[in-house]
């Protein structure tokens, strides 16, 4: 519930977004093999210990790299097109605005390409605290936007306003890459958020977040950055935000 989150008028909100790392899935070469999915690895997410930067410029961390090499982000192929898609149930009027907004914000710091694949029925599903579930599919699957209750996903429960996060899989062993992802955002959050004259931009800077970590951007520990867990005032990606993302746009196609 959001009763005990301490908001003021000024835009200081002590909220805490999303906190959702992620889960490799082992699969065999898809081109191989037409089992999709050989083998769920639930071994807990490829999380690593953000490498924070010294520089405040270039303060960034991934959600993870490629194997023997910190400096290589798991990412999208960027020579594919990514796709999305929203289940407006729960969302705020100007949800598919939001998502818009967004995408081309995340499109011209990263370079990749989405497309809005429409609305759909379907929901992340989130496991648990870091795995969402993927279900027989490695094929890459659009990543899914969608607004739910605490009491829909518990893990929005207390000051949480979103969650995100992409899940790799990895051909033979070789380079990892993204294939799906999602968002949840707290659809209570954002009622509140629509009928504040000053939450849109709040609204936005959520779902920046929450793209933040599907791409591929973990947390870092400091004020100057959107990818900061807590909500510090910035609306807008940070530096080291952006020379990350610019980083995980960068990486070789697949
Ligand atoms: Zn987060």
């Amino acid at each position: 519930m959001h009763s005990g989150r301490s908001r003021d008028r000024t835009g200081i909100v002590s909220l805490v977004v999303a906190i959702i790392a992620l889960i490799g899935a082992v699969v065999a070469v898809p081109s191989l093999t037409p089992t999709p999915l050989r083998d769920l690895v639930g071994l807990g997410p490829h999380r690593l210990a953000p490498t924070l930067n010294p520089h405040p410029d270039t303060s960034y961390a991934f959600m993870a790299h490629q194997a023997g090499d910190p400096s290589a982000p798991v990412g999208y192929d960027p020579c594919t097109t990514i796709d999305v898609q929203v289940n407006l149930a729960g969302a705020p009027p100007d949800g598919p605005s939001l998502v818009r907004r967004a995408i081309a914000r995340v499109e011209g710091a990263t370079g990749l390409r989405f497309h809005l694949a429409g609305t759909t029925d379907r929901r992340p599903q989130w496991t648990n605290e870091f795995l969402p579930t993927v279900l027989g599919r490695v094929q890459a699957s659009p990543v899914l936007v969608s607004w739910a209750t605490a009491g829909q996903v518990h893990q929005l429960a207390g000051n949480v306003a979103g969650i995100g996060g992409s899940v790799s899989v990895s051909e033979g062993g070789g380079t990892r890459w993204y294939v799906t992802g999602g968002i949840t955002l707290d659809a209570d959050y954002y009622a509140e958020l629509d009928k504040s004259t000053d939450g849109r931009p709040e609204e936005l800077a959520i779902l920046l977040h929450e793209f933040g970590h599907v791409v591929g951007l973990a947390h870092v520990h400091d004020d100057g950055e959107l990818m900061n867990a807590d909500n510090v005032g910035r609306l807008d990606y940070g530096p080291g935000d952006l020379s990350g993302l610019a980083k995980i746009g960068a990486i070789a196609c697949r």
